[in-house]
């Protein structure tokens, strides 16, 4: 343990490791057309059945010939023309060349196309102004993809980059990973719904938006059990009733000490979890283990922590589950502090900041100002956050930061 490290508080690091040591990958398939395969994870290597392109092709309009007719004569007649779905068929003799687009199957014997504009007509006379090489302006068979060739490994999400791949070999239908289904509910007496007046001492549920919002965006199937009071017997329903129903169960609220108390004897008899607390500001109670079958994944109860902890730790744990096997976190890149960051040496903060180019090209940062676990607002201000190291203390002017930019999930 470092000098400023915490007693008692578990690394990030650790706590992800147990929570993707925890996690065995779905195995179960459906097969869906390639329409619904957007967001969709692999369950099979993908196999080209196809040559891309099938067939050699023109690079250019111009002209298909034979090299060793033009270094006879740069002029050639005109035998015929290929275009894009209406190849030339038949003969052409010694001496000749076809007109081609762009796409067109480039006609048998022909070893160069020749651009248009390389070219004068005359009549049925076409005379070249420039040489060719072999092969210049051919698209040869199977030049971007061989037939049998494993184009998309299994565990690869399908996203815009993916999607038209497919459709370019002309797969209609994928076989996917099921999505892993996630039950989610608040917990706490003082929660309201949306569109209810506030009564004392009572705020709106906002943690369930958010978790629904990441989920979908993890493109789990979310399963909104709405809030459930503090009263040990409907939190114990449910969490039974979650537990049939879904892969993961994830809460907020009820996780910190003191109040956890009846969470914690729930759980106690019906699962296994702890109760840990992490190195993370903000975000450090978080209940973690198993409910029957199911994963449980307790967030804490302010809303900054709630998108922070499932961002951080639910996501790679989701990720795994869901059999995406090339995910990962996304990047976080070197900075320069704008403005000063406050912490404490004990935790890894992730701060809601703002990242730049400034004018001398530099990649810089700034902070968003209140920090606090329940400020949602900074977080609608900021386009990063400015993962702050365990051990680190203030951060001063000019200081280095790592920032990590909002990922797909958080935009
Ligand atoms: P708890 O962990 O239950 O003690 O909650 C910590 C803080 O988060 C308290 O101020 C709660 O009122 C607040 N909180 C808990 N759940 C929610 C929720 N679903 N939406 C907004 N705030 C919440
Ligand atoms: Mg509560």
């Amino acid at each position: 343990m470092g000098c400023c490290d915490t007693p008692g508080l578990m690394p990030v690091s650790t706590a992800i490791d147990i929570l993707l040591d925890q996690t065995t990958p779905l195995t179960q398939t459906e097969n869906v057309s390639l329409i619904d395969a957007q967001n969709r994870i692999t369950a099979e290597d993908i196999r080209s059945p196809i040559n891309v392109p099938p067939f050699a092709n023109s690079a250019m309009d111009g002209y298909a010939l034979r090299c060793a007719d033009l270094e006879k004569s740069r002029t050639l007649v005109l035998a015929g023309k290929s275009f894009a779905g209406i190849p030339f068929e038949g003969d052409w003799p010694e001496g000749s060349c076809i007109r081609i687009m762009t796409g067109a199957e480039v006609p048998v014997g022909a070893d160069a196309v020749i651009m248009q504009e390389q070219t004068e007509v005359d009549g049925d006379q076409i005379i070249f102004t420039a040489s060719a090489t072999a092969q210049q302006n051919i698209r040869p068979i199977g030049d971007d993809v061989k037939q049998g060739a494993v184009v998309i490994p299994k565990g690869t999400l399908l996203t815009p980059r993916e999607v038209p791949m497919l459709a370019t070999l002309g797969i209609a239908n994928v076989t996917v990973i099921r999505k892993p289904k996630v039950a989610f509910f608040s917990t706490g007496d003082e929660l309201r719904q949306v569109g209810e007046p506030l009564g004392k001492g009572e705020i709106y549920d906002s943690n369930r938006y958010t978790i629904r919002a990441m989920l979908e965006k993890m493109h789990c199937e979310a399963i909104d059990l709405g809030v459930v009071p503090d009263c040990p017997e409907k939190l114990r329903q449910t969490f039974l009733s979650a537990a049939d129903d879904a892969d993961v169960i994830v809460t907020s609220g009820g996780v910190s000490v003191g109040e956890a108390d009846y969470t914690k004897d729930i759980l106690d008899q019906e699962g296994e979890v702890g109760f840990w607390k992490i190195a993370i500001k903000p975000g450090k109670p978080f209940a973690f283990g198993t409910v029957k079958d199911a994963l449980f994944c307790g967030l804490p109860g302010n809303p900054v922590s709630v998108l922070v902890t499932l961002h951080v730790l639910v996501q790679p744990l989701l990720a795994k589950l869901a059999g995406h096997t090339q995910w990962q976190q996304s990047i976080a890149l070197k900075a320069k502090a704008e403005t000063r960051f406050k912490k404490a040496p004990g935790r890894t903060d992730y701060q809601r900041a703002i990242y730049r180019m400034n004018e001398q090209g530099e990649l810089v940062v700034a902070s968003t100002g209140n920090q606090g676990s329940g400020a949602f607002s900074s977080l609608s201000l900021a386009n990063c956050f400015a993962i702050l190291e365990q051990d680190r203390g203030h951060i001063e002017v000019g200081d280095s930061v790592m920032v990590e930019p909002f990922s797909a999930v958080l935009n």
